[in-house]
């Protein structure tokens, strides 16, 4: 996860909570990747408290450090090294074409070399654990269809018995939370979102001012909770009978979209509430946070390292004394 300062509903109903899940059935590596956030724009004097603060909500959320290892990318140097070596088999024509670099590409006013290289380093963050499920989003699956051809290649050139197995995406619930104003994807840059973060009266508000059923004009006109966007929601925040008393209420127009409104923003403050409690309790404790991710990290270097000693015998470089 790159250190974007904090989550909204949408990273945490679309990633989050799997992550929190995958816990029980697999040996999970999370990292939160500041190497890959150096490829945009970012004041350096704030980028520690990003870095902190999504560790702080990952771990808040539920990520836990007896059954996960969760570090900082930059702390386990390795991750750079593998990149190197990988862009020497990264398909250069591939790269190019890949839909996140030409996006990002047109917006920025210049275009970086990391951000050309920006899956070559996420296929080392991937192989360097020689991780074989990785859960990602839609969004990231063409970048590990590359860490694929990437590992084709390795293996090709360097490879009798394989070092690297391709690795597959694990397979969730595609969730695309929308943002407030219903139309387009929650996301930070829009702001469009709830955080996991804000304060009741911020997420009363919020909710408050939410797209709801265009073709419900008056209270007493029925309504839609299959084209509301507020209906919509209830379903990640409440029990089932709760969505159908309330949804019922909407289509009968027993209940106004006021009433939805109030009923999904208590339904979210209580859901959140939890992580707001642990977030206190991480944060009360100086220190806390920057010790698990610095055990987090030595626990991943141990397997870097090994990984690396084997990178370096199959290229016939000098082994690390
Ligand atoms: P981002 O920081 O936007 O790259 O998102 C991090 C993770 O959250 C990715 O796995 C995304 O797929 C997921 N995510 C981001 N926005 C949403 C959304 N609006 N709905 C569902 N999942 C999302």
């Amino acid at each position: 996860m790159q250190p974007s300062g904090g989550f909204h509903i949408g990273n945490y109903l679309g990633a989050v909570r799997d992550w929190v899940a995958l816990q029980d059935q697999h040996r999970c590596f999370y990292c939160v990747v500041d190497l890959h956030a150096l490829t945009q724009p970012y004041e350096p004097a704030a980028m520690r408290a990003r870095v902190l603060d999504m560790a702080v909500e990952l771990l808040a959320c539920g990520i836990d450090p007896q059954k996960s290892t969760l570090f900082v990318q930059s702390q386990v140097p390795e991750h750079a090294e593998l990149s190197w070596i990988l862009s020497t088999v990264a398909p250069y024509g591939e790269l190019s074409r890949m839909t996140q670099f030409k996006e990002k590409g047109e917006r920025a006013e210049y275009v970086n070399c990391g951000l050309f290289t920006y899956p070559v380093l996420m296929a080392a963050d991937i192989l360097l654990y020689k991780a074989t499920r990785v859960p990602v989003g839609e969004d990231q699956i063409q970048h590990l269809e590359l860490t694929r051809e990437i590992v084709r290649r390795w293996n090709g050139r360097y490879g009798e018995p394989a070092l690297f197995a391709e690795p597959l995406p694990l397979h969730r619930s595609p969730l695309r939370i929308m943002g407030l104003d219903g139309k387009q994807k929650m996301s930070k840059s829009l702001g469009n979102y709830v955080a996991i973060s804000d304060e009741p009266d911020a997420i009363r508000k919020k909710i408050g001012s939410a797209f709801t059923d265009e073709l419900r004009l008056r209270k007493k006109d029925p309504g839609h909770p299959e084209s509301c966007y507020v209906c919509g929601l209830e379903q990640y925040f409440m029990p089932s009978d709760k969505v159908a008393e309330l949804q019922d209420g909407c289509r009968t127009a027993r209940i106004g979209c006021v009433d939805s409104k109030r009923a999904l923003a208590e339904a979210m403050i209580t859901t959140l509430q939890p992580i707001a409690e642990r977030k206190r309790e991480l944060l009360a404790k100086p220190g806390l946070v920057e010790d698990i991710l610095q055990a987090g990290a030595d626990e991943a270097r141990k397997i870097a390292k090994q990984t690396m000693a084997e990178v370096r015998e199959r290229l016939g470089l000098l082994p690390l004394r």
